[in-house]
C-alpha cells in the first residue's frame, strides 16, 4: 500500500467516529501488513493511567497498540487527522504518547500541521509539542 492508500483508508475509518478532530492510527508490520487499528472514539482506559496521561481519554495510538496481541518488532504508526470538514492535520503523537511510541515503533509516519505527510524513524530528534498553555498538541 501508498501512503495514500493508508490516507483513503484512514477517512473510510474516520467516517465511524463521531468526534469533531477525528484521530485514525494504523499499526503496521514491515510497512505492509495492517495490524491493529486505532481511533480516538470518547472513552477513557487504564492504560492512560499507567502512562501518566492527564486526561484519561484513550489517544488512537494507544488504542491500536493495545489491541496488539504480542510484543513484534520491525513495527511502523502511521497516525492521520481529519477535521470535521476532511482536512488532514497535525497528527504527530503528543507528549504522553511519545515516550512510549518512540520505543515500539521503528518509524512513525503522521499527517503534519500541513496536511502533509512526514516521517520519522525512532532515532529522530522530536520536539515534543506544547502548547502555551502547557497543554499537549499533537494526538
Ligand atoms: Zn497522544
Amino acid at each position: 500500500m501508498e501512503i495514500k492508500d493508508w490516507i483513503n483508508l484512514a477517512r473510510i475509518v474516520a467516517t465511524t467516529v463521531d468526534r469533531d478532530r477525528v484521530h485514525i492510527s494504523f499499526i503496521v508490520k514491515k510497512k505492509t501488513r495492517l495490524l491493529t487499528i486505532g481511533t480516538n472514539a470518547f472513552k477513557t482506559h487504564p492504560l492512560t493511567h499507567k502512562y501518566g496521561y492527564m486526561m484519561p481519554y484513550l489517544h488512537s495510538e494507544l488504542d491500536a497498540f493495545r489491541k496488539l496481541r504480542h510484543p513484534q518488532d520491525k513495527l511502523t504508526l502511521l497516525n492521520f487527522r481529519f477535521s470535521k470538514t476532511g482536512k488532514l492535520g497535525m497528527a504527530q503523537p503528543c507528549v504522553y504518547c511519545l515516550p512510549w511510541c518512540t520505543t515500539v515503533f521503528d518509524n512513525i509516519v503522521y499527517s503534519n500541521h500541513l496536511g502533509e505527510i512526514s516521517e520519522s524513524t525512532r532515532s529522530s530528534n522530536w520536539e515534543c509539542l506544547v502548547g502555551p498553555n502547557g497543554t499537549p498538541q499533537g494526538c
